[in-house]
């Protein structure tokens, strides 16, 4: 759920290069014909993502007359996704967007294509619109599914208009029985309206982001293991002490590049835990 900074294409744009070099005059020009459309779709698209309406935008304005659903799906598909196509440069750029090439979807794992936010198959105008285009990992991209949103409370955060990384909402929780496991939620600011506190919950559910960060905090806790037992050795007295005081170091640093990485919450939260501290790493 990382911010993504908005590409610099305009839908117009990236319309006119994909379908710049088609060799069938009529399809061509058919095609010519609906820019217009095209660029009215995704400036209301805009608008709706900013507002959180998307789930109002009625799925028959965005199917332009005189070319099919299938001839725009082409335009993407065989014009900007397909490798040496004459838009592939914009998919490129809009790829390499996504910070140390993680998707913003889940924070975790590599982007390795483009999500559309709405589906291609219900919102065809917005195919090749930037603002509709956001890097994603394979799994986030097949987790979403072709669904629309039906309430702004369904609609998953957009990596392009939604800013919730200044606040701390990602919670762990340690359950202290060996093996130390950590369970993760979301646990709403007091400033977030219950919108986004109901958007974040259904982002996190969309994406399983709790079991995903919970295999990830095991993992990580099983390579600390060794490290925690030979401090925690050292000193006979204040062993549990400094086993805390690393963790929350390690936390505060993870911290200072994400505050809702699962790599913060879990040093946090391990970092809290005096079960864990006095022993529960073992
Ligand atoms: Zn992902």
């Amino acid at each position: 759920m990382w911010q993504v900074d908005r590409p610099k294409y305009t839908a117009g744009n990236s319309f006119r290069v994909c379908i710049s070099r088609i060799q069938d005059p009529e399809l061509k020009k058919r095609l010519r014909k609906a820019e217009t459309f095209v660029i009215t779709a995704a400036a209301s698209y805009a608008a709706s993502a900013e507002s959180v309406t998307l789930h109002s935008l009625e799925q028959g304005d965005f199917i332009p007359d005189g070319v099919t659903k299938e001839e725009l799906t082409s335009v993407y598909t065989s014009r900007m996704a397909k490798k040496k196509a004459v838009g592939r440069h914009i998919y490129d750029e809009l790829i390499l967007a996504a910070e140390d090439g993680r998707c913003p979807l889940c924070g975790q794992r590599p982007v390795s294509t483009l999500d559309h936010h709405l589906p291609k198959t219900l919102y065809p105008a917005l195919v090749v619109d930037p603002l509709n285009l956001v890097p994603a990992c394979a799994d986030c991209n097949k987790l979403k599914r072709d669904v629309a949103p039906h309430s702004s409370e369904e609609e998953t955060i957009h990596p392009y208009f939604d800013k919730i990384e200044c606040d701390p909402w990602l919670r762990a929780d340690v359950i202290d029985v060996a093996p130390a496991a950590v369970r993760f939620s979301v646990s709403p600011p007091e400033n977030w309206s219950s919108t986004l506190t109901k958007r974040v919950r259904h982002h996190f559910k969309t994406f399983g982001l709790a079991s995903l960060y919970a295999s990830q905090a095991a993992q990580e806790v099983g390579n600390i293991r060794y490290y925690l037992t030979q401090l925690y050795e050292a000193d006979t007295t204040q062993g549990a002490q400094r086993v805390s005081d690393h963790l929350r170091e390690q936390a505060e640093s993870r911290r200072q590049a994400h505050i809702n990485s699962w790599q913060t919450a879990t040093y946090s939260a391990l970092a809290d835990s005096s079960w864990f501290c006095q022993g529960g790493f073992a």
